[in-house]
């Protein structure tokens, strides 16, 4: 690659506008062999990315020798799943050179954010779990602590969502079509891993064992620069790609012949091609086990090279290390972290123990059953011999402890076993996780009491001191400088620009509230981000709306417990009543639906079909036009999440009470200036507290009140009969006159989810709190200063949900890690 000389960096400077087109335009010609007439979209998007990612790689090198030369304490932060979005806007605000790009590509003739469109999402990840993970790593860069992130560099992320008829259809998405100006690859430091294979042993299972007859894999890291906001401090994201060596292949092929050469090669490919397209429930399957041990144990090696790089003392260890698991996804690392040190660096068992038990810290993402992780012991024995055999090693110990704490207690000892007594038997890594980590932590308040009176109670009288709770947030770069420029602007007229950083300075808005000029401007920016959604729906044929009308969102992954069925039932009797009475006065509403159904979850897919059913018939209804329009925007991702919440009115936050960990959309939306509309769940509870009830609409049976009608024997029929509204909207749903043309049975999956297997996200239970609170969103947007004041408050108030504070909560409670910023640390 050719150099590219900025003396005016080094000066401590920005680049000038036409430093910075010179630049441009030498990567255009060294490293794309293009020239300015022949150059396409694409081609100047790349050159842009290589010189923003040039800039980078500056402060990278001062942030390396810094940490280097402290012997840091850092982070490392290992999750399954990364969202990162786009990312060359970003890149360029955290450098501060937004401004001087967009002049030197206008110097070229080129707008810079149709340049940013060409890039495609990294999108290794299902939801809110690997936006969290993006928030973070975001959020400790800006605030200097040295951390490194460790991921997968899946080659599909997750699929591409397409309707055809009303279904989801799902592409593979290819995002690293067009070439990725983000990787850096690092094939010095590739990693090789053992899999399969078999036991030679002579002592006990405490004692080193020999792994013999494995199948080896290679891992490449592939790194992606992570720069702080306004500061010099970058980090960088470490992705691992699985790949089989020539020297194996050779090995391979004397092995078995150029069949089981191929077979093995192929095998080795397969292990970082995609990301499990599964939210919440677990797939259990072979390939999966293997992605994960592939992922924990390179970063492990990775680690532990790093570690005898700066230090020369395994009581160090803990001293410089800290492991953070998110979620169960990465918690084999606490297994290979035990094979490596008893096998391989043969330590004592109970020394191997003690580094290994000060090295952890875990965060749960979840309450459902499903969604907590387990392997069958059989996969385990075939996979990880060796690892299965510490595994029960671990219980066993564990079972003393317990028989020690709670002498002849079996229910406790049940409970808390690793195994859990199916057959086949199978391990729970949330046991594990719990049994291993210095620290355990929920999402929210909410979840994290739950966590310890419920789901790991028994852990929680063995080890009190373990459980936490650190509740989510949002990186205010990407989900409110990014997502609404105009927002931005304003906010940084009223109080200044320091909020980028330090998103509490928002509370300086609470005294503008009331004040009417602040309020027009205020509702004109919301009006804009309508109007540009509506031109973005229109030019892609989602529908034709009207800006003025109320946008009511709901945007987040497609799952029973999110309740997108329960908003769906509520437009269906609005329009029901509306039908009748078409001269009942409601502010006209666009409903807006967005977010992927896991492929082989059934009954998610089926609300996609019914949002479609329901949208096909109510927009071609003449009787309700103008009142009432139901869209669907395909392939939610965080673009598309960017844009509805600058668009948002009001947030859809409809959760069965106590299934939501935390939720982060929710903040999303809240701190853009949309209302919400919500349950008592997860995080709404802590930014209905801060936002104050009186600007938050909250519905809907508590946690405690759903325990006791499942007590009571909770039978949604009753709720259908009782309730002639609901059962209007209910019948007409599953009607013909719904479905068209389709066939009966198009919805009656989802329908015997809500009546003959229960209800089990009582959604019939909340139809009609919901309902009369929905009536009174509508009185409130037709007072515009009343709407402005709310929600100008919810935006003055929601700095406490800044993943700023979330990474400094980790840092410093979890973590005990300091911040280490670079010597000369640019004043910006
Ligand atoms: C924030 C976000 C989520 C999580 O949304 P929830 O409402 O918390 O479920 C999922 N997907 C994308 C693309 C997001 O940006």
């Amino acid at each position: 690659m050719v150099y590219t000389p900025f003396p005016s960096i080094r000066a401590g400077r920005p680049p000038t506008p036409s430093a910075l087109r010179e630049a441009i335009e030498l990567h255009l010609k060294y490293d794309l062999a293009k020239q300015p007439s022949n150059a396409t979209l694409r081609d100047w998007w790349y050159a842009t990315c290589l010189v923003t990612r040039d800039l980078m790689v500056e402060r990278r090198l001062e942030t390396f020798q810094t940490q280097e030369y402290h012997r840091a304490r850092r982070v490392y932060y290992l999750s399954m799943e990364y969202l990162m979005g786009r990312l060359l806007l970003h890149n360029l605000a955290c450098l501060g050179i937004t401004e001087e790009c967009r002049q030197a590509l206008q110097e070229l003739g080129l707008e810079l954010e149709r340049i940013a469109e060409v890039e495609r999402e990294m999108g290794l990840g299902n939801g809110g779990l690997g936006r969290l993970a993006s928030c973070i790593l975001d959020s400790l860069a800006t605030l200097d602590y040295p951390a490194v992130g460790y991921g997968i560099l899946y080659q599909f992320g997750l699929f591409h969502q397409e309707i055809v008829q009303g279904y989801q259809v799902e592409r593979p998405d290819e995002w690293r079509e067009l070439g990725h100006p983000w990787e850096i690859s690092r094939p010095e430091l590739a990693q090789k891993v053992s899999l399969y294979g078999e036991l030679k042993r002579s002592g006990l299972p405490t004692d080193p064992a020999q792994w013999i007859a494995t199948t080896e894999v290679v891992g490449i890291p592939v790194d992606i620069l992570l720069p702080g906001y306004g500061t010099q401090t970058v980090n960088f994201l470490r992705l691992w790609m699985s790949r089989s060596s020539r020297e194996l292949d050779l090995e391979a092929f004397n092995r078995g012949g150029y069949f089981e050469a191929v077979r093995e090669k192929t095998f080795c490919e397969s292990i970082s091609k995609v990301l499990y397209p599964n939210d919440k429930t677990e797939a259990g399957k072979e390939l999966r086990l293997v992605q994960q041990y592939f992922f924990v144990a390179c970063s492990l090696r990775d680690i532990l090279r790093r570690f005898w790089r700066e230090n020369t003392r395994w009581e160090d260890f803990p001293k410089k290390v800290v492991i953070h698991l998110n979620d169960t996804h990465p918690s084999l690392a606490i297994v290979e972290l035990m094979r490596i040190l008893v096998d391989e660096q043969e330590l004592p068992w109970d020394r191997a123990w003690e580094l290994v038990s000060e090295t952890f810290s875990y965060t749960n993402h979840t309450l459902m059953p499903e969604g907590l992780e387990k392997w069958p012991v059989p996969l385990l024995q075939k996979v990880l011999p060796r690892h299965l055999e510490i595994l029960y090693a671990l219980n066993h110990r564990l079972m003393e402890w317990a028989e020690k704490r709670f002498p002849g207690d079996g229910d406790k000892k049940t409970t808390l076993s690793l195994i859990e007594e199916t057959t086949p038997k199978s391990v729970r890594m949330a046991n594990l996780a719990v049994m291993a980590s210095r620290t355990v932590n929920g999402v929210s308040r909410l979840h994290s009491e739950l966590l310890r009176s419920r789901f790991f109670a028994p852990f929680a009288e063995l080890w009190p001191d373990k459980f936490t709770s650190v509740t989510n947030g949002i990186s205010p770069r990407t989900f409110l400088l990014m997502a609404n420029p105009r927002l931005a602007g304003l906010l940084n007229r009223a109080v200044g620009g320091e909020w980028v950083r330090d998103l509490e300075k928002l509370r300086g808005l609470e005294e503008l509230a009331e004040d009417s000029g602040f309020q027009a401007a205020y509702l004109a920016v919301k009006e804009a981000n309508k109007v540009e959604l509506s031109n973005w729906l229109l030019q892609r044929g989602l529908g034709s709306v009207d800006p003025h009308s109320l946008f009511d969102v709901q945007a987040k992954r497609i799952h029973e417990y999110k309740r997108q069925h329960l908003n769906l039932l509520r437009i269906v009797a609005l329009y029901l009543v509306l039908r009748e009475r078409p001269q009942l006065n409601v502010p006209p509403r666009v409903f807006v639906f967005a977010g992927k159904a896991a492929p082989g979850y059934d009954v998610a897919k089926r609300i996609i079909k019914a949002i479609h059913a329901v949208a096909a018939r109510v927009n071609s209804d003449p009787v309700v036009k103008n009142k009432l329009q139901v869209l669907f925007v395909p392939n939610y991702s965080v673009d598309v999440a960017c844009r509805l919440i600058a668009a948002a009115d009001l947030s859809e936050q409809i959760s069965t009470a106590g299934t939501e960990a935390s939720g982060t959309g929710n903040m999303k939306f809240a701190l853009n200036g949309a209302l919400t509309i919500g349950t008592l769940d997860g995080a709404n509870v802590e930014i209905r507290e801060e936002v104050g009830e009186e600007n938050f609409f909250s519905f809907g049976h508590t946690v405690e009140e759903l325990q006791e009608l499942r007590r009571k024997g909770y039978q949604p029929k009753e709720w259908y009969e009782k309730d002639p509204l609901l059962r209007r909207a209910i019948d007409w749903l599953f009607s013909q006159e719904c479905l068209g043309n389709e066939s009966p049975q198009a919805l009656e999956p989802l329908r015997k989810a809500l009546f003959e297997e229960g209800d089990r996200f009582f959604v019939l239970a909340d139809f009609r709190p919901y309902w009369e609170r929905q009536q009174e969103v509508d009185v409130a947007f037709f007072n515009r200063r009343r709407w402005a004041k709310m929600a100008i408050l919810n935006t003055a108030r929601m700095g406490r949900f800044s993943s700023d504070r979330v990474a400094r909560e980790y840092a410093t409670r979890l973590w005990r890690l300091s911040p280490l910023a670079c010597a000369n640390r640019e004043k910006r």
